[in-house]
């Protein structure tokens, strides 16, 4: 990885006005490199320099907007290994998951490329015709958190692009690094302006979500910064697509083939380490199956190498950042010291690094903080249940409405169940698979909006009804 970065403002290189603040890397705890620290005044540059672009890319061909996407899906492609390497280091995942989050921006990247804006014929009589048309919004700011932080600056940053507006980005603090070579790679394609980047701690987004210049915010983070960001942003009605936590359950329905399913049960739950914001948080086991489901997910947590993503063979790295481990070593604790069962993991390993290993709690309910909170992290709660009314019940009792799964041999039995799930998606013997042309998003505290797809594309654009009279 190479030890400097500059914020990207117009196209220029500009050095941080507060100077650098450190990023660590989590599987040594030592300083991977310096970060440059914007200025609110460079924020406000940002966002002018994006208005200035957008008076030109909002006009430009669909044609020039899917040869620049397709373009800029090449140099992720040709940079894939470099990328990669960057996430491992400030983000901790081995180094297989960090070249599939590439493989995924790539993807979504040509994806959101092939995607057509409609217009749409609404009325086509004697009297009138009416034709509505999506035109794009002007800045968006983009706000993204530290668990998939390339791949989810991709999901933001395409379909506003796609759609002809301008964009400034702010990763988050703890994995800035994967974003500044994304948008510095992107520069090499788009005209100047049209993407920026500026990165610092706390108060840079919030001046974005209050900046006049921005039209749109699109987030991706906790729930309460989500809360924060929508009452911010109504000084001049910014649109938002909020994508926040989830608590998601996954109920094991007495028929499962608990055989086949309980690797993808355990992909499901630990996947990059517990912190994917659809992951399996509460898992509900059917009595019948509860004491040899535990015992197969057991198994393969003990399965897993531990260790620094760059190790050849590591299946499992750090958490990301202290705070994190510290909230995962605080509620299996509790956990512990409410009678749960830690069958597996439940302590640090080494001494340095913030590596938790695979842990699964067991003889654990309802009305422990590890089942009731989002715990965001690599500790699974089982949670033993006899009657499918009260799982389904338990499961929809929480605030979060992210996702939600059904684990079952007969389909239509599982997919009754799935339907009456509260969860924006609803997984049949499976969980925390996203697709880019499948719409995803949360409901209750889960967030408010759609990304990918169709439905997606079309939350950066305005309608705009022509209606021409023919009298
Ligand atoms: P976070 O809310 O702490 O931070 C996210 C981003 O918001 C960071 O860039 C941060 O600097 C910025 N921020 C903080 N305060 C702000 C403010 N007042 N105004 C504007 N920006 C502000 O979240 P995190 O800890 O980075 O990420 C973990 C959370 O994200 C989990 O709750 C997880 O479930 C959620 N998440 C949700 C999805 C989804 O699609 N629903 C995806 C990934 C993560």
């Amino acid at each position: 990885m190479k030890d400097q970065f500059s914020l990207i403002i117009g196209g220029q290189s500009l050095a941080g006005d507060r100077g650098t603040f450190k990023v660590l890397n989590p599987a040594t705890e030592e300083t991977l490199a310096e970060c440059p620290f914007a200025s609110p005044e460079q924020v406000d540059l940002a966002v002018k320099t994006a208005g200035e672009a957008f008076k030109t890319w909002q006009h430009s061909s669909d044609e020039e907007r899917v040869a620049a996407l397709n373009a800029i899906a090449d140099k992720f492609e040709a940079h894939a290994e470099e990328l990669a390497e960057i996430i491992t280091l400030e983000q901790g995942k081995p180094l297989d998951v960090a070249r599939f989050e590439v493989g995924g921006a790539v993807a979504w990247t040509r994806y959101t490329a092939s995607l057509e804006i409609p217009v749409e014929v609404i009325e086509d009589s004697d009297v009138r015709r009416a034709e509505l048309h999506r035109k794009p919004l002007g800045v968006v700011g983009s706000i993204t958190p530290w668990n998939w932080p390339l791949m989810i600056a991709i999901w933001h940053v395409m379909p506003a692009i796609r759609t002809g507006n301008t964009v400034v980005v702010k990763p988050s603090s703890m994995t800035p690094f994967n974003t500044l070579r994304m948008v510095e790679l992107m520069n090499e394609v788009l005209p100047a302006g049209v993407i920026n980047i500026v990165t610092g701690e706390g108060g840079i987004g919030s001046s974005m979500v209050r900046h006049e210049g921005i039209r749109k915010i699109v987030f991706t983070g906790s729930t309460p910064t989500g809360q924060t960001i929508m009452r911010n942003a109504a000084d001049n009605l910014k649109r938002l697509t909020l994508e926040l936590g989830g608590n998601d359950a996954g109920i094991v329905l007495p028929d499962a083939d608990i055989g086949k399913l309980a690797p993808r049960l355990f992909q499901s739950a630990f996947i990059n380490m517990g912190q994917t914001c659809a992951a399996l948080k509460r898992l509900y086991v059917h009595d019948s199956q509860y004491d040899a489901l535990v015992e197969k997910l057991a198994e393969l947590a003990r399965a897993q190498k531990v260790g620094s993503g760059m190790e050849e063979g590591v299946t499992f790295g750090p958490v990301q950042n202290a705070e994190q481990f510290q909230l995962v070593s605080e509620l299996v604790e509790d956990a512990r010291q409410n009678g749960a069962r830690v069958v597996t993991g439940g302590e640090r390993l080494g001494d340095r690094g913030y590596f938790y290993p695979p842990t699964i709690v067991a003889d654990i309910t309802d009305g422990t903080r590890l089942v009731d909170e989002e715990q965001f992290g690599p500790a699974l709660p089982v949670i033993r249940y006899s009657d499918v009314e009260d799982a389904i019940r338990r499961a929809n009792d929480n605030p979060n409405g992210l996702g939600g799964s059904v684990w079952g041999t007969d389909i239509d039995k599982a997919k009754a169940v799935a339907a009456r799930l509260e969860s924006g998606t609803a997984w049949i013997n499976n969980h925390a698979e996203v697709l880019p042309h499948c719409p995803f998003g949360g409901c209750k505290m889960s967030g408010i909006g759609t990304e990918f797809g169709l439905d997606g594309l079309l939350e950066y654009t305005q309608n705009q009804l022509i209606n021409i009279s023919k009298g």
